[in-house]
């Protein structure tokens, strides 16, 4: 693979040559279209098509980069323009942008700009930017990527994991999409190592709450394994390779049809069967804490709009009812106390009880007192002797 020269790019940009080829994204579970990365094709008159691969590094050595990102980010809008006013549903479309936009002045202003002009829905359009765009600049990039989701538009992550990325710089910067690099997958994901790499990866973008794009995906065991990482989207050529913009916008018009697929059920994977039904609990238990008495912790599951009253998500398990009895009527408090000591639930575990419950009044952010009911679960744990338990706790009122 060659590569061409800056001035032949340069060429082909104002000679209309640069087509733009979206990728279609699908849903890991349902197969549903999802979305779209717009891929940077140089069709020569003759038909060649050239990849990215032989231009974009020529163009990255200067701001000419730019020129290009610029030209497909309009030329995405007006795509999307266009299936606005034949009222095609629209699904989100990527566009790359280099490292360089980082120092570009009025980087955002043009990217409202462009699709204001355009009339293209801001919703709609995710500005994807390199892992290694990130390195060395991390509160330039943090106000930037601040900024353009204020904007309206969706920012994602691209090639994660394909350089040295920090994990921390990934927690601390605000995104909405992370993209898994290829190179982290193998044809069959069988290596143990790898596997649990890329399980750790995808628990920490979902408990961050960023939407998960595997590249790449070229086997049904990649997929295979992707859907039990719970990967919310798939890109790659085992569902599609990049296409010209006319095949794409069939497809996109085809999409309900996609709607009959398989059923949910069949395809849903143990694991994120579960986070559904922990879902489903989390609605019902805003408090949910599951704890060793055996060793004295607890780790907080769920805590959410319960009591203003901040609680560590992870410490000793006596301090924790201290911390509970603390926030109950002053009458209830040795009750609580009581029913929760490590000794007592000991107890009525050796009993053979399956749960220990009580009611209790408790100050709610609103300085009322609600009725609350804490009941715990003893659960057993194959691999360990220690008593463990699962606390749910609710308002009566
Ligand atoms: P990228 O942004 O990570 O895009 C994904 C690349 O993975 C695309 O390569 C796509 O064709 C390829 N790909 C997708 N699925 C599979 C698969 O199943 N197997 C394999 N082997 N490859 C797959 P492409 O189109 O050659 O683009 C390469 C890179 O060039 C892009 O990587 C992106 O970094 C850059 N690029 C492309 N267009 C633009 C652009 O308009 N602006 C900028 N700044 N960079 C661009
Ligand atoms: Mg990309
Ligand atoms: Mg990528």
């Amino acid at each position: 693979m060659g590569m061409e020269t800056l001035a032949d790019i340069r060429g082909a940009l104002h000679a209309r040559e640069m087509q733009v080829y979206y990728q279609p994204q699908y849903d890991a579970l349902t197969g549903k279209l999802v979305g779209a990365e717009a891929l940077a094709r140089w069709v020569k008159p003759d038909g060649t098509v050239i990849m990215p691969g032989s231009f974009i590094p020529v163009l990255e050595e200067s701001d000419a980069i730019m020129e290009l990102d610029w030209y497909m980010y309009r030329e995405t809008c007006g795509f999307l323009k266009r299936q606005a006013q034949q009222g095609i549903g629209q699904v989100p479309l990527s566009v790359n942008f280099s490292r360089r936009h980082v120092a570009e002045k009025d980087f955002v202003e043009k990217l409202c700009a462009v699709a204001d002009e355009c009339g293209a829905d801001r919703k709609y359009i995710v500005v994807e930017i390199t892992e290694s765009a990130l390195a060395g600049r991390e509160d330039a990039i943090k106000e930037l990527v601040r900024q353009v989701r204020e904007a309206g538009f969706r920012v994602a992550i691209d090639d994660f994991g394909s350089g040295l990325s920090s994990l921390s710089f990934v927690k601390d910067i605000e995104v909405d999409v992370l993209k898994i690099d290829k190179s982290l997958l193998s044809n069959n994901c069988e290596n143990e190592k790898e596997r649990i790499v890329l399980e750790s990866i995808f628990t920490f973008a979902h408990r961050l709450k960023l939407t998960t794009v595997a590249e790449g995906v070229e086997t049904r065991q990649q997929l295979g394994f992707l859907r039990t990482c719970s990967c919310k989207v798939i890109q790659g050529f085992l569902f599609a390779k990049p296409m010209p913009a006319e095949d794409f916008w069939r497809l996109a018009m085809e999409r309900p049809k996609a709607e009959e697929t398989e059923d949910i059920l069949v395809t849903q994977p143990p694991s994120s069967a579960v986070q559904l039904l922990l879902d489903a609990v989390f609605i019902r238990y805003p408090l949910v804490i599951f704890s060793n008495l055996t060793r004295n912790s607890f780790y907080m599951m769920a805590y959410e709009n319960f009591t203003r009253q901040s609680c560590p998500s992870t410490g000793v398990f006596e301090e924790l009812i201290q911390h509970g009895a603390s926030t109950m009527y002053p009458d209830d408090q040795q009750l609580f106390l009581d029913t929760f000591s490590i000794e007592n639930q000991m107890k009525a575990y050796r009993r053979g009880d399956k749960f220990i419950s009580v009611v209790t009044r408790q100050l709610g952010d609103d300085g009322i007192y609600r009725r609350v009911e804490t009941t715990n679960y003893f659960v057993k744990n194959p691999s360990v002797d220690d008593v463990l338990v699962i606390s749910l706790c609710h308002n009566l009122d």
